[in-house]
């Protein structure tokens, strides 16, 4: 399965000069879907994950389907003030914007071998923000997955190399 014909560039999305990754025509192929998780699996099987943690929002769908995958929990990592309960949160700068992501502080317990997931990882802050939660709340880093690194944005210079950080696709 050629997954790779669903991904679609939008120019100019969000805003002007920028080249959007589409992932909605993959996520809406039954196939394609199955086999780019099937993929983005394959390195983790024998990791001993025990919880993905997927961020908000597209990194939910693959983390979800990827926990499944690998038969392990998910727990999601969002946007400020959707967690109920006691949250840790780190601010970080996005590609456009800035933005802060919040875990819950008792979302996994100390020691859990966790897998960050998302879709693309551009310049780096989603990812890296991402981490200091996962680490901050006592998590055993085992690594981060994602469909799509954009290297031209270098955000793996942002990533200490004492993780695996592991993409499907490069662009
Ligand atoms: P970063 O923090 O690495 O600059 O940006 C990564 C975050 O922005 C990810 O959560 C990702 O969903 C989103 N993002 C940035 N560029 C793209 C893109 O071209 N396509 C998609 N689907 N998401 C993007």
């Amino acid at each position: 399965m050629d997954f790779e014909t669903l991904i679609r560039d939008v120019p100019d999305f969000p805003r002007p000069g920028i080249l959007f990754k589409d992932i909605t025509p993959l996520l809406g192929h039954g196939a394609g879907f199955a086999a780019a998780i099937r993929h983005m699996a394959e390195p983790w099987r024998a990791a001993g994950i025990e919880v993905v943690a997927g961020i908000e929002a597209r990194g939910f769908i693959l983390g979800a389907a990827l926990a499944r995958e690998l038969g392990a929990g998910f727990v999601p990592i969002r946007k400020p003030g959707k967690l109920p309960g006691r949250t840790l949160g780190a601010d970080y700068a996005l590609e456009y914007g800035s933005d802060r992501l919040e875990v819950h502080a008792d979302a996994v317990a100390s020691g859990t071998r966790v897998l960050l997931v998302d879709d693309v990882l551009a310049t780096g802050g989603t990812l890296a923000a991402s981490r200091r939660l996962v680490e901050g709340v006592g998590a055993d880093l085992a690594g981060a997955m994602v469909l799509i690194e954009l290297a031209a944005l270098r955000g793996r210079e942002r990533w200490s190399d004492t993780v695996p950080l592991r993409a499907l696709l490069r662009y």
